[in-house]
């Protein structure tokens, strides 16, 4: 790290650099002065030392597909683009997979060299436990040796529910069947108050908590996500990220923290506006430092787009997700990319592009 004298005067600022140094957890306090006070250049300087330490040249990115089974839901967040009524047709933009349209998508893409199929979609009233889990049979069945990633802790905690039974059992059920890691997805923000007025009514953050802990116990791992950028505030997320770090403290368990930023196309906050790239940068830089003990922070380029996804590098982001292949639509019915689809040369050249080795990725970060 290379800080001018002029910065490292100050003395709040240097007590942040001297707390990075020694890989020490930064203060609630800490994490406001990166946010309110800390100059881009800094925080950009500190982010990358950070992720250096971690990675060295190193960027990752995988091969996957997304199967969103369904958008009905019995929820209606105000901040989501993508859902529909569970009355809702066809005419209204909804869908509904069977097991045998799953299974024709998962055959397009035979020749994809997939190591991954990322499943998340609405929460479907209809759909049972052991639906949800011969989901992921079909996916096995098709490719024996690819990574599932299904179901955000809120479609769990409905399978839940629904089946009148444990999270523990519910999870249990899906990693019998074939479930090998969780998404990050149904976070949003913890902060209740918050969090009632964009997502009111669906798993509350102590739910989403327990979720990850106990598939953590189980042996499953996997990654947290942060929505921001609507009507929460700096407090707010630095709140949501100490409720991340705790448990991670306790358990190991996630992979990779993924901020997630509010688009307002098609939702009930669409008076809202977007926060700047800027805003972008610096909340990547901030969730870098202070999420210390999580080892990989992840950009999705889906909802960022390539250019700000690729100058999120230089911020303490390390990984920009996969290719995806035009198999979602969550964020572009948001307004994002309209057919998200990168080829692995392109992701490669997005990275080199920023002097960095582009490494391709399982699920659980081993180079492949
Ligand atoms: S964010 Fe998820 S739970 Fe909320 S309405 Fe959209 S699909 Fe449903």
């Amino acid at each position: 790290m290379n800080l001018s004298q002029e910065y490292l005067q100050n003395p709040k600022i240097a007590s942040i650099v001297q707390t990075v140094v020694q890989e020490e957890p930064l203060s609630f306090e800490q994490g406001m002065q990166l946010y309110t006070e800390t100059p881009l250049l800094v925080l950009q300087q500190l982010a990358d030392f950070r992720r250096r330490k971690l990675h060295g040249d190193n960027a990752y990115y995988n091969r996957n597909i997304h199967i969103e089974p369904t958008n009905k839901c019995v929820y209606s967040c105000k901040f989501c683009s993508f859902y529909r009524k569970p009355k809702a047709t066809e005419k209204d933009g909804a869908w509904d997979y069977s097991l045998e349209d799953v299974d024709r998508i998962l055959g397009d893409y035979e020749q994809a060299n997939l190591t991954e199929v990322h499943v998340t979609g609405g929460v479907h009233p209809g759909r049972d436990l052991e639906w949800w889990a011969d989901l992921i049979r079909t996916i096995k069945n098709k490719y024996p040796q690819i990574h599932v990633k299904a179901y955000t802790a809120v479609e769990i905690a409905f399978m839940a529910r629904k089946s009148k039974t444990t999270i523990h059992h519910v999870l249990s059920v899906l990693k019998e069947a074939g479930l090998d890691s969780l998404p990050g997805g149904g976070a949003e923000i913890f902060n209740p108050v918050v969090r009632k007025k964009i997502a009111g009514g669906k798993a509350p953050a102590n739910h989403w908590l327990e979720i990850h802990q106990t598939a953590h116990e189980l042996g499953v791992q996997s990654n947290a996500t942060m929505l921001y950028g609507h009507v929460e505030s700096f407090e707010d997320r630095l709140d949501h990220m100490l409720q991340i770090r705790k448990l991670q403290e306790k358990t190991g368990g996630f992979n990779a923290f993924i901020p997630l930023k509010y688009r307002n196309e098609n939702n009930a906050l669409s008076y809202l506006p977007e926060v700047s790239i800027e805003d972008d940068l610096r909340n990547y830089a901030v969730s870098r430092l202070m999420l210390h003990n999580i080892k990989h922070l992840k950009a999705y380029w889906v909802m960022l787009g390539f250019e700000t996804a690729q100058k999120s590098l230089l911020y303490g982001v390390d990984d920009l997700d996969g290719t995806v292949n035009d198999t979602t639509k969550i964020y572009s019915m948001a307004g994002s990319i309209e057919n998200p689809v990168v080829t692995t040369q392109q992701i490669r050249s997005l990275i080199t592009q920023n002097a960095r080795v582009p490494v391709e990725r399982n699920s659980v970060y081993e180079a492949v």
